[in-house]
């Protein structure tokens, strides 16, 4: 008689747990077991957008070249088999209400990430997936004539004929010690999605938000807009997290050091600045520069700003020289600080690397070394920016792991 499959997921994550649930319901023979290394299953998931779960993005006016900077071109073709709207209908059909919010990002109705993990540990329970918590697995040996075994400390290993690896980032060499054994190249993991520090009085500001700014990081092409926050460490804010994602690899070459520009005035152009200096210089000569703020910062940035241009607040707008201007439209346009250091976004961050892309077949995401080795989330070294996007890429890799992994057992 003949010996049923044995699937192991190695990671009760977001791509694990989801990976499980989609083989369980397409209906298999297998067994299907998840090893996870902590006491409860999907824990990052359920503090996910401040215990809230920001599940997924609606897409719109965003590209996935910019969504992913890590991965673009394997999200796009993986995007096409399981999308946004995919995991919508996928989480709706399980009950689970959705809103979309006027900034695009989707969470759960209820507000409640422990809503997401109910739902897919139900959907493992229904579906007679086994999940062992507190059960790390510590390596992976691949067989000569195919299959697994996977060693753990302190209990039994597990012979398993499909491996799915989704241990999420590789930050902590506990995570990169499982590779030890395999033949499988690995980008170096640094962490995405900072908040920049930076050693300039304009902290003494924080809590200012400018609503539409941009911020590069000079020497690079590298630029992102969005709301900017002031901090009492830097810059933080939705430009500043898309910047550090983008900036995640170059930063950390830099010992995050070097120099962000930032402008204020996103959407302006100098002539734009210019032309405003002197409508205020005709309309109202007398009045002082400091008096008069452009519409989108607030009158304390903007006496900073002019003091960062050594421009005297009581001076007025008629007497501004053209060097005085020039300076101004320098200081709002492009806007020096050097950066000292990065601190972490409110405890989130994902990793940016892990297993090199060409590692993997890009339709099945099963290793190109050993057959029936895959892997799902952020353990690839595909990562994006906030607004769901992360999540998305864990049930989109999920999703085609287990569609490669049913198509193969149906095939036999
Ligand atoms: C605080 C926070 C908030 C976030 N909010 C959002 C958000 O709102 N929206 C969004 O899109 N993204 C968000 N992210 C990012 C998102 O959570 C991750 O990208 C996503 O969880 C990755 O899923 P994963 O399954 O690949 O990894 P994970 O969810 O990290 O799961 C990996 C699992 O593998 C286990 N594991 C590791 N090594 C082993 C081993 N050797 N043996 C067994 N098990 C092992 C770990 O314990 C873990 O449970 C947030 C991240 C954080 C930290």
């Amino acid at each position: 008689m003949s010996r049923r499959p044995e699937i192991a997921i190695i990671g009760a994550g977001a791509a694990g747990c989801f990976c499980g649930a989609v083989l369980a319901e397409r209906g298999t023979d297998a067994g299907i077991t998840v090893f996870e290394a902590g006491r409860r299953p999907l824990a990052k998931v359920a503090v996910t957008g401040g215990g809230r779960c920001n599940l997924t993005n609606s897409f719109r006016g965003i590209s996935t070249q910019k969504a992913y900077p890590r991965g673009a071109r394997l999200m796009k073709r993986l995007l096409a088999g399981f999308s946004n709207t995919d995991a919508c209908d996928w989480f709706t059909a399980h009950g689970v209400d959705l809103v979309l919010q006027d900034d695009e990002c989707v969470f759960p109705k209820s507000q409640d990430a422990m809503q997401i993990v109910g739902t897919l540990l139900s959907c493992l329970r229904r579906g007679g997936v086994s999940v062992e918590t507190e059960a790390p697995v510590r390596s992976i040996e691949p067989l000569p004539y195919g299959g697994f075994i996977l060693h753990f400390e302190g209990r039994p290993s597990f012979r398993a004929d499909a491996v799915v690896v989704t241990i999420g980032g590789l930050s902590s060499a506990r995570m990169q010690e499982l590779f030890q054994g395999l033949d499988i190249e690995l980008v170096k993991p640094v962490p995405s999605l900072f908040t920049i520090k930076t050693d300039s009085p304009v902290t003494g500001l924080a809590g200012t938000v400018v609503k539409d700014a941009s911020i590069s990081l000079q020497g690079t092409k590298l630029s992102a807009e969005g709301p900017l926050l002031i901090t009492d460490w830097g810059f933080s804010g939705p430009a500043v997290l898309k910047l550090s994602s983008h900036g995640a690899r170059v930063l950390s070459e830099n010992g995050y050091k070097g120099t962000v520009a930032v402008n204020w005035m996103h959407g302006s152009s100098e002539q734009d600045i210019r032309s405003w200096i002197e409508r205020q210089s005709v309309a109202s000569p007398e009045r002082q520069i400091s008096a008069l703020h452009p519409e989108k910062l607030s009158s304390r940035l903007w006496k900073f700003i002019l003091d960062k241009a050594s421009i005297k607040e009581n001076t007025k707008f008629a007497q501004l020289s053209s060097r005085q201007t020039g300076r101004l439209c320098s200081a709002l346009l492009s806007d020096c600080y050097p950066v000292t250091g990065r601190a972490r976004f409110k405890e989130e961050f994902v990793t940016c690397g892990g297993v090199a892309l060409g590692e993997v077949f890009p339709a099945s995401l099963e290793s190109r070394r050993y057959a029936g080795l895959y892997f799902a989330g952020e353990v690839l070294d595909i990562d994006a920016i906030t607004g769901g996007f992360n999540l998305q890429a864990a049930w989109t890799t999920g999703f085609t792991v287990a569609g490669s992994i049913g198509n193969k057992l149906n095939n036999k």
